[in-house]
């Protein structure tokens, strides 16, 4: 096909990394492309309401983070927030507990009270001295012991990864706290709150804050480069896709998801699990390390959103293999993939008008406001480049 169109800047995915990255160079004045082959936007932070009439995230829940006033404030000028404290259950061997780990969850081990420097002794004698734990089960089990990892971690691990902790970089568990008070949020970063009305509408506002940009959904990567002649390419798809696969697919983990909601009297009948009016289970999200349970986690999103509706909708998560027509989820954090995706790098590292941004690209597991400071990070580059066009 003839390029019949032109812009300056064509960028492939509308997730995070594409967005931002569309509105930064069009700050700067330049014309922007965005194509998603998905029918939406907002990548894998896609979120929308369901039959049910309940906001949910379509591809697994996203818990927004971050350290980075910068980002947090970026962010802000397309959204307002709505505060969460995030917390999770764990339902291993037939009850709930308290997780991530803390001194609750080591009162409900032992079965009687503690303390903190109770606890503290305890993980004292049971913690496996590692000094530079170098893989997901030397990293938990050098601050906590065997007993709490294999009732928490391994299963878990092995269901969501399909491989043995020992396999995964310490990143992997090591991103999970674990924390000898009472402080029970899943997170430890200092912002945590979702976008005030989603996902969505984030980046809707977004690009209507954003004149220089046009989206088209339902384009693949191909047809829009023979489409749109361009000065350069910002790619945040898979990096082995942009080559063909040439020297075979990267490894990549994927996820099928199962929703179900409940209304009426189904829902007033959890009521006496979940302990509260007009929910499903105690927490927005609870996870089961057990190896008979084939999903690894239940979310409840609406724990999270705070949307007065008397309906609830839950997701199940069971872990499945990639396969190629199907879009990648989750990059495997490992010595031997990170060596495979080196050959890719170096040849995306030699590219002079194209630019590899996000979880995909660069094969990193990255969180939102990571990719969106990355982001962030490359459109100030090729503004220094290519100047601006104001
Ligand atoms: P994506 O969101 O994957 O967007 C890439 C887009 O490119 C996609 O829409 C895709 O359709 C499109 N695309 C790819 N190839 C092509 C092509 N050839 N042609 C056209 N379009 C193409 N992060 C958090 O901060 N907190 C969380 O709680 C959290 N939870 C997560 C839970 C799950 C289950 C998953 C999978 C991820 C989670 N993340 C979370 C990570 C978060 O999803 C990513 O950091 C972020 O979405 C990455 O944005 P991105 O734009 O780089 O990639
Ligand atoms: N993990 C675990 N048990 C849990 C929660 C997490 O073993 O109850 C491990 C698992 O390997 C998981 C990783 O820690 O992939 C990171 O967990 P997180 O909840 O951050 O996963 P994500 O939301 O990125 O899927």
């Amino acid at each position: 096909m003839e390029a019949d169109q032109s812009t300056d800047f064509l960028i492939i995915g509308a997730g995070f990394s594409g967005l931002v990255t569309a509105e930064r160079l069009s700050a700067a004045g330049w014309k922007c492309v965005v194509v998603d082959r998905r029918h939406h936007l907002g990548g894998n932070a896609y979120d929308r309401t369901d039959a049910a009439g309940v906001l949910i995230h379509q591809y697994g829940p996203h818990y927004f983070r971050s350290n980075s006033r910068r980002i947090v404030d970026y962010l802000s000028a397309f959204t307002g927030w709505h505060q969460v404290s995030y917390t999770i259950r764990s339902h291993a061997r037939g009850r709930y507990w308290n997780f991530p780990i803390n001194l609750n969850t080591f009162e409900q081990f032992i079965g009687r009270e503690s303390t903190t420097a109770g606890f503290e002794d305890w993980l004292e004698k049971n913690r496996i001295p590692i000094s530079e734990p170098a893989n997901s089960e030397e990293v938990i089990i050098s601050q906590v012991g065997r007993e709490l990892y294999e009732l928490f971690f391994e299963g878990y691990t092995l269901k969501q990864w399909k491989r043995h902790p020992r396999e995964l970089d310490a990143s992997v568990c090591g991103r999970i706290p674990i924390r000898t008070n009472r402080d029970d949020r899943y997170l430890s970063e200092t912002f945590q709150a979702l976008p005030e009305r989603g996902y969505t509408a984030l980046f809707e506002n977004l690009l209507e804050a954003s004149p220089g940009v046009e989206l088209h959904l339902g384009v693949d990567a191909g047809e829009a480069r023979a489409r749109w002649k361009h000065k350069h390419l910002v790619y945040t798809g898979a990096v082995d896709e942009f080559y063909d696969r040439r020297f075979g697919p990267l490894p990549y983990r994927s996820l099928r998801f199962e929703a179900e909601s409940f209304s009426g009297p189904q829902l007033l009948e959890r009521e006496k699990i979940s302990g509260k009016p007009g929910f499903w289970q105690p927490a927005m999200q609870v996870n089961y390390p057990d190896a008979e349970v084939p999903f690894t986690r239940i979310v409840e999103i609406k724990h999270a959103t705070g949307q007065d509706i008397a309906a609830s909708t839950i997701i199940r998560e069971f872990p499945k293999d990639w396969t190629p027509d199907e879009e990648p989820f989750y990059p495997v954090p490992a010595p031997e993939s990170r060596a495979a995706y080196q050959r890719y790098a170096e040849l995306a590292a030699a590219e002079k008008s194209v630019s590899f941004i996000g979880r995909l690209a660069t094969y990193r597991y990255y969180n939102m406001d990571q990719v969106t400071g990355m982001a962030i990070a490359v459109a100030e580059r090729l503004i220094a480049r290519y100047g601006t066009n104001l």
